[in-house]
């Protein structure tokens, strides 16, 4: 049972198979392109008018990194509050039971068709497939969710699922979809406000007939048991007030010790995820609450490998992640592909480190080595996510996966690095080969100075991209060569250094020139991110225990800890 094989871990190709399509389709890079430079604009513009900007991010990041190290205590906190107020919560352990659960309760409320509010939570469980396959018909109400439904597509970025499609590719889905009469089919434009009340008429009508609501959550606040949901259309709000059940998926990470917390919170997760100083509808509900909105709420608590991520300190601040979608935009591996390359619903930086964890390394082994490490995602983290320092964690789990595997004698990467362990090894091995290198080059070297096509490994780089001819002279040859009774200092300008990358655009892609790279288009300089000085989250976790059918921290130590700390 999947929806989408294509963004499921365990049947979906490595990333470098999966990723060529997406390079060679022109239409598609230019829409990512396109859209993701929108966001990133409205997001730098309105990181840069908050002065404490720094000091916010880094309240995030301590906030977050509070509650995943006090998980077991806030979790039952919200448990008890959410109760106390007329909700219901329920445990799961992984995604069968969490689609298990829902679909029981939708039994319980003689539903056959349900609407949902946008949730990466459900995509990731496969929840709509699921209750499709049982006959409830789902019906998303987001915008770009609904795009994706109705034009069986998948979701490529968790803020906005239907980045890649471009406003004529939507004219034509919801033409032949939506059920519209012929005349009003034929006469929808592209127009975006044309567009938007065509799906305005079509999911009024869900909305005031469909009395059974599915959402996820931005956010579970303990201190309330209120669940707080973020969005921009006010199809949220519909959902979160017309139907008379509702129910809400939420991981065990989304929780915040305080209603107070809101404050960075909201403050980071707009500007970072819609370049909005606010989102344009803040959602909270507690409990039920007689004749005013649904009467019957519960929440799902899933941990779906959660806990385990947690009991590892070097990856536990994955877990910090807000799903602001920041770091997809600024990537430039992300801006090339689109999100479907990544095999799951969780694409880009955070899909890398997020997605082999979730799925135990073995389905998704590729994804640690999508990423260049340049930091872009580390930089614009509104919690600080050192995203590249866990990429380079999890490729050494790959490399240990695969240690132990004969099947790698054969591999021609391992041959590779082999011999290149060995050239590196001396200098005299080192110029020889870049003098056999050169000879050999010079075959496949045409007159532009540009290589176009490889053979064997070498493929692999100029299936989507061109690469330049070697030089005459390397720069040790020129520097050596040069005049040495000049009283000048050899010129350190590169383009006159022989060798040196020239700057253009070649195939669609930005090469040579760090300044002109996709995610710094400021030119500016970025701290190495691998000696950066922030700290790591800290160690020390509380002790987990399975509680109804999920990993919780142990309650227990945490009352000692802060009976010690108030001595
Ligand atoms: S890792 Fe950071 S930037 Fe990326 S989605 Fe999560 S919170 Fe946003």
């Amino acid at each position: 049972m999947s929806l989408h094989p294509q963004l499921d871990p365990t049947l979906a190709p490595p990333f470098p198979q999966a990723a060529l399509p997406m390079l060679r389709n022109p239409q598609l890079r230019k829409n990512v392109a396109h859209a993701t430079d929108v966001i990133q604009a409205k997001r730098a513009k309105l990181v840069a008018e908050k002065t404490d900007w720094q000091q916010l991010r880094s309240a995030a990041s301590d906030l977050r990194a509070h509650a995943l190290e006090n998980l077991g205590f806030y979790l039952e906190q919200f448990e008890s509050r959410c109760t106390a107020a007329g909700g219901q919560v329920h445990w799961a352990s992984d995604a069968a039971e969490a689609r298990q659960i829902i679909l029981d309760l939708l039994k319980q409320e003689n539903a056959t068709e349900v609407i949902k509010i946008k949730t990466m939570t459900s995509a990731e469980i496969q929840l709509n497939p699921f209750l499709e396959s049982a006959g409830v018909a789902v019906f998303e109400t987001d915008l770009a969710e609904l795009i994706i439904q109705l034009g069986e597509d998948e979701p490529s970025h968790i803020v906005a699922p239907a980045l890649h499609v471009n406003r004529s590719q939507v004219r034509e889905i919801f033409a032949r979809r939506m059920g519209l009469p012929k005349n009003e089919a034929e006469a929808l434009t592209d127009d975006p406000e044309a567009l938007t009340a065509a799906a305005r008429t079509y999911l009024r009508h869900k909305f005031l007939t469909v009395p059974t609501a599915i959402s996820g959550a931005n956010f579970l606040i303990a201190e309330t048991g209120s669940v707080a949901v973020v969005e921009s259309e006010g199809n949220g709000r519909m959902c979160l007030t017309l139907p008379r059940t509702m129910i809400t998926l939420a991981g065990i990470e989304k929780v915040l010790p305080r209603f107070q917390d809101l404050e960075v919170m909201l403050q980071v997760l707009a500007r970072s995820a819609t370049g909005e100083r606010m989102n344009p509808y803040t959602s909270f509900w507690t409990g039920v609450t007689p004749g005013d909105g649904p009467q019957h709420f519960h929440v799902v608590l899933l941990d779906n490998q959660r806990s385990a991520i947690l009991a590892r300190p070097n990856e536990r601040q994955t877990l910090k992640c807000i799903r602001c979608g920041a770091c997809m935009n600024t990537c430039p591996v992300y801006r090339q592909t689109g999100g479907h390359a990544y095999g799951s619903v969780y694409p880009g930086p955070i899909g890398a480190i997020l997605t082999p964890q979730l799925m135990q390394m073995q389905h998704a082994q590729s994804l640690p080595y999508a990423s260049s490490l340049c930091g872009a995602c580390y930089e614009v983290c509104p919690v600080k996510i050192n995203i590249p320092e866990v990429l380079i964690d999890l490729r050494a789990q790959v490399v240990d996966q695969e240690r132990d595997q004969p099947a790698r004698f054969f591999d021609l990467m391992y041959i590779g690095m082999k011999a290149a362990d060995f050239i590196f090894a001396r200098p005299w091995r080192f110029h020889a080969s870049q003098r056999l290198a050169r000879i050999g080059l010079r075959l496949f070297t045409r007159r532009d100075g540009w290589i176009h096509s490889l053979p064997s490994l070498g493929a692999k780089w100029t299936q989507t991209r061109d690469l330049r001819g070697l030089p005459k002279q390397t720069f040790r040859e020129w520097y050596a060569a040069r005049p040495t009774n000049s009283t000048s200092s050899p010129s350190l300008d590169p383009e006159e250094m022989p060798g040196a990358p020239s700057m253009h655009r070649h195939s669609g892609a930005w090469v040579g020139d760090r300044k002109s790279q996709p995610g710094n288009p400021s030119g500016e300089t970025r701290p190495s991110v691998l000696s950066s000085s922030d700290p790591e989250p800290k160690p020390g976790a509380p002790s987990m225990h399975r509680h109804s059918g999920a990993w919780v921290g142990d309650r227990k130590s945490q009352s000692d800890k802060s009976k010690k700390e108030a001595q």
